[in-house]
């Protein structure tokens, strides 16, 4: 057998696509910027959250604690959960990526939508398997779909309800219809990522579903409505028999002493949370109506941000637009890869922010 002439990856990694971050900085000379990029929270981290930081600052030397007991601890309490069926993670990419590499190896399957979340198929590839598609309708995951892609290498299927980039949601009666139809063996992944965000009677992130099966995990985070994107802390809430195999393969101090106290923080700090829902509950609607009234298609989202349309006629187009935008110091999101050539996602920002997209926009179409 020839011997490679250098180390070569395994199968699978060289067919990952690096994920490309939002971007966060304008053209100089542009007074503000506003990072609508990312789906970041506008009204920043919760107070506490910041001050358990400066705090933290003093004892950087000393190692974190390795199972993040308290944060899991203060998760159970805000949630109802039991810690014990809690892993905390570097943002909830880490523990996605935990579970494919888990779950899925050479010739697997793992299952993702049409429009999905892109680190999905990353972390599959990244695992050697192999990412199958299921079409949506109407830019929503397709429980018909899914089910018709599922074979006997299926491992895991990747849901993210309510999705990115689309912000739209499967009411939960389809995800268990979903979950009663799937072989026990493979594994669901609910990523409720965006969960607080939803106001809808007919919308679960997921809970009761994990308790009451052995194939169920929800994964969440920090990152959006906490405000803590930078602190990189996710967790998942899953069966005994995953947080096991979690627990050996995650890394022995994977969330780091500064996130645990940030997220012990903001987990703590409800007026925070509500305030930042309460932002988004005002003003989703407000940029959606507005948009709409400029002529452009919105897809009706209940997260905190919106995939916004362009228009075909080569003047008024998402590349266009987005140059438009970012010479102005409004940093939206191409969203080519998630298959949307022709739309931009926008975070809903603060009131400052939305106005000033919609006015840029207003003078974007006339011109
Ligand atoms: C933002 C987002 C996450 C969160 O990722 P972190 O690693 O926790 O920052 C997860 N899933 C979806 C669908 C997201 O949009």
């Amino acid at each position: 057998m020839n011997k490679p002439l250098r180390p070569l990856p395994k199968t699978g990694v060289l067919d990952i696509a690096p994920y490309v971050p939002g971007k966060s900085t304008a053209p100089a000379g542009v007074a503000k910027v506003h990072k609508l990029s990312s789906n970041e929270n506008p009204l920043g981290a919760s107070p506490a959250a910041i001050e358990a930081v400066k705090k933290l600052a003093a004892k950087m030397e000393f190692y974190p604690d390795g199972s993040a007991q308290r944060l899991r601890q203060a998760i159970g309490a805000a949630h109802g959960l039991n810690p014990d069926n809690i892993v905390c993670s570097n943002g909830s990419d880490e523990i996605i990526g935990l579970l494919a590499q888990t779950y899925l190896g050479p010739g697997d399957e793992g299952i993702i939508t049409e429009h999905g979340f892109l680190v999905y198929r990353n972390y599959i590839q990244a695992a050697s398997a192999v990412p199958v598609v299921a079409k949506e309708s109407n830019e929503r995951a397709d429980v018909d779909a899914i089910l018709a892609a599922v074979t006997d290498r299926t491992k895991i299927v990747f849901l993210a309800n309510p999705n990115n980039p689309t912000g739209t949601y499967l009411p939960f009666e389809e995800v268990r219809r979903l979950h009663s139809a799937l072989p026990k063996s493979v594994l669901l992944l609910l990523d409720a990522a965006y969960a607080e965000y939803v106001r809808r009677n007919d919308y679960e992130a997921g809970i009761e579903l994990v308790s009451s099966s052995e194939n169920v995990v929800m994964t969440r985070t920090f990152s959006k409505v906490h405000g803590l994107g930078g602190m990189r802390i996710g967790w998942v809430y899953a069966p005994g028999h995953i947080v096991d195999a979690l627990n050996r393969m995650r890394g022995p101090f994977n969330v780091n002493a500064a996130a645990i106290e940030a997220g012990v923080a903001a987990m703590g700090d409800r007026d925070h949370v509500e305030a930042s829902v309460a932002h988004n509950s005002e003003w989703l609607p407000w940029v959606v109506a507005e948009l709409t009234t400029l002529g452009l298609r919105v897809t009706p989202s209940v997260g905190n941000f919106v995939l916004v349309h362009f228009l075909d006629d080569g003047k008024h187009t998402a590349e266009v637009a987005d140059d438009y935008l970012t010479q102005r110091g409004y940093i939206l999101r191409r969203v080519s890869a998630y298959g949307f050539p022709n739309a931009l996602r926008m975070t809903v920002g603060t009131e400052e922010a939305n106005r000033g997209v919609i006015s840029a926009l207003s003078e974007f179409l006339k011109s």
